[in-house]
């Protein structure tokens, strides 16, 4: 029997012609000015194996990025596991966010940080940052530490559960993308997200319970002056601003995706003293 061309394996694949051709390109090592010049050669039969597997594997809805390894973020790749989410196009607003307001030399701390995607970001588009980086699961701060060294990122990164680890330390800005997706909501079970870990994704309640956490707990980690920038759902972002307008922020805003969606809040702590009347309690 002869061999399928290249192109017949990406036809014949039953995936969508993008997922098909990534897959095929890095089984093959190959780019994608390879493919142009190559899709009629009959298939390596080790390729044609291993299209298989992953095409298979594509199929029964394993997410591209966790069957390549790697993820393209702000212009870079990242690896990824499924031991982390996998980086978001969305998740740039919040990087291109944070290089708009970080100020020379700021330190700049990420919780909550998974591949690590945001932090490593930030210290290469702005080396004069102090970038930190905490995360609670051991398995995504290796995923992270492994991208910060393959790309050459100087940035710390500490086990923790949001602030704990955190003690007596400030911040010029910080910068979180956390669980946001109520527990109920049905994309959970749909798409990448049934791969990813569901504790990067939910908390297992309303969606708000992390971001409460991570407003409430900003002041004391934050500079006069400093700010606290948070990715979430697209019907969060009212919440998000009241919950930054109770906690005491100024400058209070929200900003869009690509998709037009709200994204974004960010607020700042003001370089004025507190008010006597937010002191009670
Ligand atoms: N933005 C992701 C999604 O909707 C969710 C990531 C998160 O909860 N931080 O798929």
């Amino acid at each position: 029997m002869t061999q399928p061309t290249y192109q017949q394996l990406l036809r014949d694949s039953g995936l969508e012609r993008i997922d098909a051709q990534v897959l095929l390109l890095h089984v093959c090592q190959q780019s994608r000015a390879w493919l142009i010049g190559h899709g009629d050669d009959s298939a390596a039969p080790e390729h044609i194996a291993a299209f298989t597997e992953l095409a298979g594997r594509r199929r029964a809805g394993e997410p591209v990025a966790y069957l390549v390894g790697t993820r393209e973020f702000f212009g870079r790749d990242f690896q990824v596991t499924p031991a982390v989410l996998i980086p978001r196009p969305d998740t740039e607003l919040l990087v291109e966010t944070a290089l708009e307001l970080a100020g020379p030399g700021g330190r700049v701390v990420d919780l909550g940080t998974g591949s690590g995607c945001i932090p490593v970001t930030l210290k290469l588009e702005r080396p004069d940052l102090t970038v930190s980086a905490v995360d609670l699961s051991l398995e995504a701060l290796a995923v992270a530490r492994r991208n910060a060294a393959t790309l050459g990122a100087d940035v710390r990164f500490l086990q923790s559960d949001w602030y704990a680890a955190l003690t007596g330390e400030t911040f010029e800005l910080i910068v979180s993308n956390p669980p946001y997706i109520e527990q109920h909501d049905p994309h959970l079970a749909q798409g990448d997200l049934r791969f990813e870990p569901r504790s990067a994704l939910t908390d297992e309640g309303d969606g708000l319970v992390h971001l409460r956490r991570i407003i409430a707990g900003a002041r004391t980690h934050l500079v006069a002056g400093g700010w606290l920038l948070l990715e979430h759902g697209f019907d969060q972002g009212a919440a998000c601003r009241a919950l930054l307008h109770e906690a005491g922020f100024s400058q209070i805003a929200t900003r869009r995706d690509l998709g037009s969606n709200d994204r974004v809040t960010l607020g700042m702590i003001g370089p004025e003293l507190v008010h006597p009347e937010d002191c009670r309690g």
